[in-house]
């Protein structure tokens, strides 16, 4: 059986800890590997090797940074098919989809490019007479990021981008569920000339998270996962004097209106609620079918949920791949038994979905809701799986009150030709990612990603203007070089004249 290690210093660790977790391939449901689970001391040992490469790295000018993100980009390009693949192993979702996720990963490594512009910092001449002042941003020191398995590319890569081509050196814990990815991302960045300890990964479980976030020689921790996990992480940051940011989890709505051209809403909920099986944080798991617009809603969607076409996701025939394992099948199953308990209206079932040759795969088919309501916990929790339920609402403002009750708060849509319609939504939401007529409004690299409520603990979204501004911190110098007259002492607070 391969075991997974840590990458550590620029090479290949095992660590001390003997303790390992099973890695699964979700289209056959057999394992296919093993990952090394870090204990304190390992986690320690990266912490120390990253704490030492940061003199190095944060000196070295922002220009030279760029260029092995310049590098590294062009890296990944060439290796592509190999990272997709490796996605598409342990995750389970559809190649195509996998290769999207991954180059949404890379228009970060893109943004980290222009990072020497980003640093310029601000000067004001004659602040006071023949004052200067200026700001400069700097990086942190060791900065980490703990990342959940439905996106083992394109999350991390929302963070260690950004921190390295700020300064910073990076410690990677991803999701022990799909570790490999994040080991080729190292080998590829040590490859584009990056020094060792600048970036590492460590693979583990608590035991990892835990030492990190007690590790004094952290300065930064970057967080996406579950809501009740982003609580913790957040407030033992804090405890520990950390920088800190916390994605949790999500309950995105798409608001139908009666006005709206219905196939591109239906066409849009299929590949939101039911691409990557559900397992996606912008996924959107409640259709609000505003006024009468209903019975026409659940009724395209129905035909198109019956014929999803389930599969592996190296089957290029599949449009929606197994979940991610056993476990995580047998939960979002006992959701839909929950919904069915609670009185919504099942209209599709998938869960006794089998495939032919594929029978200890993790798959199940599209599951659909009607007549959900908002006090059922199908409509409350996350299920994160392909079960889209559809609420009714009679009018807009109902629609939006739905949206902003909820606890959660990181993506939302509306379909609607209506002008007004779309302005007053995207104004009143209480959501950090709003989509008028698109499906899930992820923002692109040079914008930020981060939600509302529940769904973030912190202040800062990632990547974009808002990774910059977590992973440097501000200083403002004010000079004045002696002109021969000297000053007496003053003994009120400084003004300038
Ligand atoms: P998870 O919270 O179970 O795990 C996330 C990370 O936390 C993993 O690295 C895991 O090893 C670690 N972890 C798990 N339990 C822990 C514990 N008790 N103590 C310390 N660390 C722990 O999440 P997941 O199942 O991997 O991912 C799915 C979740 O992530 C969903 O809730 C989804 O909405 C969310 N997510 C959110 C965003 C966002 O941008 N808001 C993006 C992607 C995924």
């Amino acid at each position: 059986m391969k075991t997974i290690q840590h990458f550590v210093g620029g090479k290949s660790f095992s660590g001390q800890s003997k303790r390992t977790g099973k890695v699964f391939n979700p289209a056959t449901g057999e394992q296919s590997a093993e990952v090394r689970l870090a204990n304190t001391k390992d986690v320690d040992t990266a912490v120390d090797d990253a704490k030492k490469a940061f003199e190095l790295w944060s000196n070295k000018p922002p220009l030279q940074r760029a260029r092995v993100m310049f590098k590294f980009k062009e890296l990944i390009e060439k290796n592509s098919k190999e990272l997709t693949e490796i996605i598409v192993s342990e995750h389970g979702k559809v190649f195509e989809d996998a290769k999207g996720s991954l180059s949404r990963g890379l228009e970060v490594v893109e943004y980290a490019c222009g990072i020497p512009e980003m640093l310029k910092g601000d000067f004001t001449e004659n602040v006071g007479t023949n004052v200067d002042s200026w700001s400069i941003r700097q990086p942190l020191g060791v900065c980490a990021g703990i990342t959940p398995f439905n996106f083992p590319a394109m999350v991390p890569m929302w963070m260690f981008p950004m921190a390295i081509a700020c300064g910073n050196t990076f410690i990677l814990k991803p999701s022990e569920k799909d570790p490999s990815c994040s080991i080729k991302l190292a080998e590829l960045l040590s490859e584009a000339g990056l020094p060792n300890g600048v970036f590492n990964v460590v693979n583990g479980d608590k035991e990892a998270v835990d030492a990190l976030i007690n590790n004094k020689d952290v300065a930064a921790v970057s967080f996406v996962g579950s809501t009740p996990i982003a609580k913790y992480i957040y407030e033992n940051c804090a405890k520990n004097e950390k920088r800190v940011q916390a994605l949790g989890g999500a309950k995105n709505h798409c608001v139908v209106m009666p006005d709206c051209d219905l196939d591109q809403a239906v066409n849009g909920l299929m590949g939101a609620a039911y691409g990557s099986a559900g397992e996606r944080c912008m996924a959107q798991s409640v259709a609000v079918a505003v006024g009468g617009i209903g019975d026409k809603l659940v009724n395209s969607l129905a035909k198109k949920v019956e014929s999803l076409k389930v599969g592996p996701g190296m089957d290029k025939d599949s449009e929606m791949g197994p979940l991610v394992t056993k476990d995580h099948l047998e939960k979002v199953k006992s959701y839909v038994d929950i919904g069915e308990k609670e009185g919504a209206k099942l209209v599709v079932d998938g869960r006794n979905f089998k495939i032919q040759g594929y029978e200890k795969g993790f798959y199940m088919g599209g599951c659909l809701f009607d007549y959900v309501k908002k006090d059922m916990r199908i409509y409350k929790e996350e299920i994160f799986g392909p079960v889209l339920s559809v609420v009714r609402a009679k009018d807009f403002d109902e629609a939006i009150k739905l949206v902003n009750d909820h606890e959660f708060g990181n993506g939302v849509s509306i379909f609607t030709r209506d002008g007004d319609s779309g302005r007053t939504f995207s104004s009143k939401a209480k959501i950090g990612m709003v989509g008028i007529n698109i499906p899930i409004p992820v923002p692109m690299a040079f914008h930020s990603f981060g939600g509302w409520k529940r769904s973030l603990f912190g202040d800062q979204h990632m990547h974009g203007p808002e990774g910059v501004r977590f992973y440097t911190k501000l200083k403002t110098i004010t000079s004045r070089w002696p002109s021969g007259l000297r000053s007496d002492p003053e003994f009120i607070m400084p003004t300038m004249k």
